[in-house]
Parts: structure tokens; C-alpha cells; sequence
């Protein structure tokens, strides 16, 4: 229940239309929750009917995508793309290839996205879209056709000055490299419409690194100004061992830490001497092989399966970065009991809002997605611009700019938290800052739609 009832009669609305749409549900809440404050302080957002047209996607796209496989059967996936918000700047956001994607998975993905995309003071709006296609055992040959069939339709929705698609879980290099490619040959033209791109054709270099360093750097930054501490010396554990994961691995060794576990859908590997990140990058990266591997090659590695056993080690600082939901009220309590002190989301939406409460209730320090891992889309758009520029900066330059960044993002967080009488939960903090913003331009853009 809501303390508001414009926020109430909202939340309702959103329920009735979306029935069944858990994760979405699940996301709106609580940015919605967050806003009380923001909502009673000022009149306006209700009378332009602000919330009620934030929580509804300005555009759906839901498609079908048919390729063919390597036997010469025909095989049929869904294509998603939600154009949620482009209040600040067109839609931008990442591809999600898996399984489990669904409507109600895409549209909390993109509803998350406007305000993450907001936070980084970067003019981005929010999207997200994907396909239930798995490209896991997938050949080069099959998921090329896939990924040609699914831009086939994407491409007429899309734009370097409308929506910019990007990576996300199972979407990669080679993914991004196929599409690219169907869409420049479909328009005939070179612009920076998806980012994520090879460096030989538009890329930004720190990009592959940008979500697990800006994660890091987003930690760091709540660390020393809300604890006086730091990563130095610290126990690290961290959650997948995808790309976010791979390079908070990178980053949380580099300023001192150590990090000690990693996993996958599968199982999780612990090595107390601190993970070899170069024998990780092997098997995921060049390999593209599963994580239980590490112990054949590290002496003294153990690899257990199930993957929410990882919260049980000891660590100081949790790193969830696999995937939404991953770590629930009963991990957030053996990570508490455990003497963690801080925790920040790299993946999407990872704590449930059980366990969110109970890193809170703890006197956790809890920075959540939306704020700390906001570094990919924002080295993304580092990307758009350098395209439109035809210009690359270097490695240190767009590292650079990441690292200042994430420390806004903390800031403007913090202080909106001060703000409203909430001092150090960040949570609504990041709801805010990034709500004011995109509430600000609706406002001023009228109501067209
Ligand atoms: P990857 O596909 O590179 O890696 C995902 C990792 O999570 C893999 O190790 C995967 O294991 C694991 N995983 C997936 N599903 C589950 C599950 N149900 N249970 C446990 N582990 C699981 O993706 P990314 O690293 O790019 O993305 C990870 C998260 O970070 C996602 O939530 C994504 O939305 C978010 N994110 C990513 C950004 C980016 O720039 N890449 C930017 C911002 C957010 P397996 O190999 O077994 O599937």
C-alpha cells in the first residue's frame, strides 16, 4: 500500500494492465515507493500526469523472429523491443538473449533503464528489447542467421538518433558484429545505431571493461565517503562470470581487493588464495566454456553446484552480477551474518526486495543497479558520441570520464537521499535523482503522448 494515493491509484492501474507481469511489477513498485516523498513535496507531477505516462512504455514492439538451423529446421523465436522513454534523448538500451526473457522481464529491464540512463547526465532515454533465443551451443553459422532475421525487423524501429540498441546477457562482440553488419547492408549506411561495436568499426575502447570498472568505481566512492574505507584489503565476492563479472574481478583487484568466488547458472567456484583472473578469461571469454572448469586448472580451487551457495563464503564486499532475482532474503542474511558491510548490484535488479530491506535494516551499504552498474550505458553513449564525431578518444580518456561518472552518480544519489530525509539509502536516492530529471523534461515537453 501506498501512502499517496495518486501513487496508489497509479500502481493500480499499472497491476490491472500488466496482469502476471511479476518482474515489472516488481520494478515499478519500487521506484514508485521511492517517490512518496518527491510526489507530496510538489503538486505538479500529479496534475501533468507524469507517473502515469512514465509507467507506461511509449512504444512495444513484439516480433516474430524465424531463421534456420544448421539441420535445416526451421526454428521460430520472439523478438522484443521497448521504446519506453525518450524524454531526455533517444531510447538506449541492451539486447537480451536468453531463454527466460519475456515481456514482463524486457519492460522491467526498460523501465529501470530511463532512470539509470538519466543518472549517468548523459542524454539518453530508456529502452530494452531481446529474444528468447539462446545462443549457448549454438554454431557461428546459426546465431549469424538469427541475429540477421531479428535485425531484419529491429532495423525499422531503430536509429542512430532514435534508439540505439547495446548488449546485455547474451549478447556480445559477436552478436553486436552480426547485427551491425545486417543493418549497414539492409540501410546502406555507416552510422552509430547499436553500441558495443568491434574497435575496428566504431567501437570505444573501456567499453567491454566499463559496467564491471564502473561498478567498482561507483563501490569505492560509497565506501570512502559514507565509511571512510575502501576496497583495500578487502574480501570480495562476486556473482557470474560474464562480462560484468569478469571485469569487476579486473577492477576490485587492481584497488586492493580479493576476490575469492565466482559462478555461473550452474554452480560457483571458490579459490581462497583470490581468483586468477587470466585462467577466467580463458575458459569464458576465448573458450566460452563453464566456469567448474577453473579447478581442473588452479590447484587448491573448489567448485560447488547451485549457485546461491556463493553468499554463504565470508567477504566484506558482495558483487552480485549474473542475473535478476540471484540473491534472495535468506543470502542477504548469511552475507549479513557473515560481516559483510557493503553490497552493489552489477546485474540487473539481482536482490529481491526482501533482501534489499534486510541489507538495509543491517546498516549494509547497498548501492543498487540502476546507480552502480549505470557505467556500461554510459560509456555507451561515450560510443555515440565518438561516432558521431567519426573521432575515438583513447583508453584513459574514456576511463577517465567513466571514473567521474560513477562518482556523480553516487553523489547526486547521496544528496537526493539527504534531500528527502532518507541520508544514506541509495536506493531511493538513485529513484529520485534520476526520476527529477526525466519528470522535469515530460513536464516541459507537454503532453503529446
Ligand atoms: P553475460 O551473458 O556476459 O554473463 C551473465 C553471467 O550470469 C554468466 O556467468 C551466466 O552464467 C550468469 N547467469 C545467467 N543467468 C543466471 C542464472 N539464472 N543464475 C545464475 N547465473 C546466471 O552477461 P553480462 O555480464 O553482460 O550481464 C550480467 C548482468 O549485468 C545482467 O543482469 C545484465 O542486465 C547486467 N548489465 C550488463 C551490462 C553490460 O554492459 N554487459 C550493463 C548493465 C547491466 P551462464 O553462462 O551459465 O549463463
Amino acid at each position: 500500500m501506498f501512502k499517496s494515493q495518486y501513487l496508489q491509484k497509479v500502481y493500480s492501474g499499472v497491476e490491472a494492465r500488466n496482469p502476471g507481469e511479476k518482474e515489472f511489477l516488481q520494478a515499478v513498485r519500487e521506484v514508485l515507493e521511492s517517490l512518496e516523498p518527491v510526489v507530496a513535496a510538489d503538486p505538479k507531477f500529479e496534475q501533468n500526469g507524469v507517473l502515469e505516462r512514465l509507467v507506461e512504455p511509449e512504444r512495444q514492439i513484439f516480433f516474430r523472429v524465424s531463421w534456420v538451423d544448421d539441420n535445416g529446421n526451421v526454428q521460430v523465436n520472439r523478438g522484443y523491443r521497448v521504446q519506453f522513454n525518450s524524454a531526455i534523448g533517444p531510447y538506449k538500451g541492451g539486447l537480451r538473449l536468453h531463454p527466460s526473457v519475456n515481456a514482463s522481464v524486457i519492460k522491467f529491464l526498460g523501465f529501470e533503464q530511463i532512470f539509470k540512463n538519466s543518472l549517468t547526465g548523459l542524454p539518453i532515454g530508456g529502452g530494452k528489447g531481446g529474444s528468447d533465443f539462446d545462443p549457448k551451443g549454438k554454431s557461428d553459422g546459426e546465431v549469424m542467421r538469427f541475429c540477421q532475421s531479428f535485425m531484419t525487423e529491429l532495423s525499422k524501429h531503430i536509429g542512430a538518433d532514435t534508439d540505439v540498441p547495446a548488449g546485455d546477457i547474451g549478447t556480445g562482440a559477436r552478436e553486436i558484429g552480426y547485427m551491425y553488419g545486417w543493418y549497414k547492408r539492409l540501410r546502406n549506411e555507416f552510422t552509430g545505431v547499436l553500441t558495443g561495436k568491434g574497435l575496428t568499426y566504431g567501437g570505444s575502447l573501456a567499453r567491454t571493461e566499463a559496467t564491471g570498472y564502473g561498478l567498482c568505481y561507483y563501490t569505492e566512492e560509497m565506501l570512502n565517503c559514507m565509511k571512510q574505507d575502501s576496497f583495500k584489503g578487502k574480501t570480495v565476492v562476486i556473482s557470474g562470470s560474464g562480462n560484468v563479472a569478469i571485469y569487476a574481478t579486473e577492477k576490485a583487484t587492481q584497488l586492493g581487493g580479493k576476490v575469492v568466488a565466482l559462478s555461473d547458472s550452474n554452480g560457483y567456484i571458490y579459490d581462497k588464495n583470490g581468483i586468477n583472473l587470466d585462467v577466467v578469461k580463458q575458459i569464458k571469454e576465448v573458450e566460452r566454456g563453464r566456469i567448474k572448469e577453473y579447478v581442473n586448472r588452479v590447484s587448491g580451487a573448489e567448485y560447488h553446484e547451485g549457485c546461491s551457495g556463493i553468499w554463504t563464503i565470508k567477504c566484506d564486499i558482495a558483487l552480485p552480477c549474473a542475473t535478476q532475482n540471484e540473491l534472495d532474503e535468506a543470502s542477504a542474511k548469511a552475507l549479513i551474518a557473515n560481516g559483510v558491510i557493503a553490497v552493489a548490484e552489477g546485474a540487473n535488479m539481482p536482490s529481491t526486495p526482501e533482501a534489499v530491506e534486510a541489507f538495509q535494516k543491517a546498516g549494509v551499504l547497498f548501492g543498487p543497479a540502476k546507480a552502480a552498474n549505470a557505467g556500461g550505458v554510459a560509456t555507451s553513449a561515450l560510443e555515440m558520441s565518438q561516432n558521431s564525431m567519426r573521432y575515438s578518444w583513447t583508453f584513459d580518456e574514456v576511463d577517465a570520464k567513466l571514473h567521474d561518472i560513477m562518482v556523480n552518480i553516487f553523489h547526486n544519489s547521496y544528496n537526493a537521499s539527504k534531500k528527502y530525509g532518507m541520508e544514506g539509502n541509495l536506493v531511493a536516492g538513485a529513484n529520485i535523482a534520476g526520476f527529477e530529471k526525466v519528470a522535469e523534461a515530460m513536464i516541459a515537453q507537454g503532453i503529446s503522448y
